[in-house]
């Protein structure tokens, strides 16, 4: 197997050069948003250079270019996720507002009282907030699955919740408190002997994971583009055809529609249907951009890396007798979350930023899992493709260095 080189893959991204606090930069809050690669940054640069225009207007030549780049990177999204029709992606601004799509066309649709939603513990609120809105609304009930003391969901809980009043299944793809890898096909093949249907939250999957929706089988998947080397305020939202043809539309405006008048007004075919207003043409060609720079390589080399540094950090860990790992022995991608017995986890946060490592402290936007571990929040290392064992023994270094200050 060819080595990766990530001395070259390093030089691409160029953040990776600041300097923080007087220190190289150690970024391990990928979980949070990824660090951009030049080819992103280029696409940018370029499309404002010698492309900007409103698309689908037809008028010109640069709406045409930016027409045909806007359309382009829809269809290398359809291929990223091998959806079968390129209408079933729609663009969002990221994986919250894919979310509340459904809930408020779909769910308006379809849920009515005492139906009920199941989610999982393990949520980001992103996947809770917008079906517990759905359920007041409604009358509807919204069940969550418990999770065990290891951060594994816990299926035979699901299969006692699952019942004929199950109409929805919103689960995320990968826990991002944790880095937990849920069994989705499982729970997509129950939900489905039961009729309902499954939305999967992959904002922590797509950078990870190679995503097949056919194969998978979900009904929904949401992805953000700022966590897989794209832009802020881009994301998708991938619906089965004839579902998204099924539900009404949701904002009112310019492209959604086919034909306006005070009598009435009908509307556009997908996936326009949901695109209400001028898009973010930029984000949707550098989404583009990051999936080209994505497929120079070999997605499982990717991953294999990226478990050789969640491996190195877990042996690591085993010599600090206070580091307690959350969510261990389990199926999992590139997340180091633990809390220092007897230390603050922002104490720890605050010490490691003054070394130039950025970790994320708290709870994640997951606070019902926190609730349910007995926690007020961990300290998460998030690894991407970039890190380096090298960045992990400063983190370790580091971790030494706040407990003289601290114990
Ligand atoms: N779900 C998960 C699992 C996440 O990690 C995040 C972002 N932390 C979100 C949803 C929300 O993503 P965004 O803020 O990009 O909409």
């Amino acid at each position: 197997m060819r080595e990766l080189d990530i001395k070259k893959i390093r030089s691409e991204f160029p953040i990776l050069d600041e300097i923080v606090h007087g220190k190289p930069l150690v970024y391990f809050d990928n979980g949070a948003t990824s660090q951009k690669p030049r080819m992103v940054i280029d696409a940018i640069d370029n499309y404002y250079e010698h492309v900007n225009s409103n698309v689908h207007r037809g008028a010109h030549a640069l709406s045409d270019k930016a027409t045909e780049l806007f359309e382009n990177a829809r269809q290398k999204v359809q291929h990223f996720i091998s959806a079968k029709h390129r209408e079933e992606i729609i663009w969002t601004r990221g994986t919250t507002e894919s979310i509340n799509l459904v809930a408020q066309t779909w769910g308006e649709k379809n849920i009515f009282e005492n139906d009920e939603i199941i989610v999982s513990t393990l949520e980001h609120h992103s996947n809770i907030v917008p079906w517990q809105l759905l359920c007041q609304r409604k009358n509807a009930k919204l069940l969550p699955i418990t999770v065990k003391p290891n951060g594994e969901l816990d299926l035979a809980h699901f299969k006692s919740l699952i019942s004929s009043k199950t109409k929805l299944v919103a689960i995320g793809h990968i826990s991002n408190a944790l880095g937990v890898i849920n069994p989705v096909e499982e729970i997509i093949q129950v939900a489905h002997e039961n009729n309902a249907r499954v939305l999967v939250d992959g904002a922590q999957a797509a950078p990870h994971l190679k995503i097949d929706v056919q194969r998978l089988d979900c009904d929904f998947y949401a992805f953000s583009g700022h966590k897989m080397f794209a832009p802020t305020g881009i994301g998708v939202l991938y619906g089965k055809k004839e579902l998204l043809d099924s539900m009404p539309p949701w904002h009112g405006g310019g492209e959604m529609i086919e034909k306006v008048s005070f009598d009435g007004t009908t509307f556009n075919q997908l996936p326009y249907k949901f695109e209400a207003g001028t898009p973010n043409i930029e984000g949707s060609i550098a989404l583009g951009a990051a999936i080209d720079y994505l497929n120079q390589f070999d997605r499982s080399e990717l991953a294999n890396y990226e478990k050789e540094l969640i491996e190195y950090a877990t042996e690591k860990a085993k010599s600090i007798p206070e580091l307690k790992i959350i969510g261990s022995d389990c199926n999992k991608t590139s997340v180091l979350s633990f809390i220092m017995e007897g230390m603050h986890s922002q104490d720890i946060g605050m010490i490691l930023d003054q070394q130039g490592i950025a970790v994320r402290t708290g709870h994640h936007c997951a606070m019902p899992l926190m609730q349910a571990l007995g926690l007020s929040g961990t300290i998460r290392a998030s690894f991407s493709f970039y890190n380096t064992k090298e960045e992990i023994d400063l983190l370790f270094e580091g971790l030494e260095k706040a407990k003289t200050f601290l114990v």
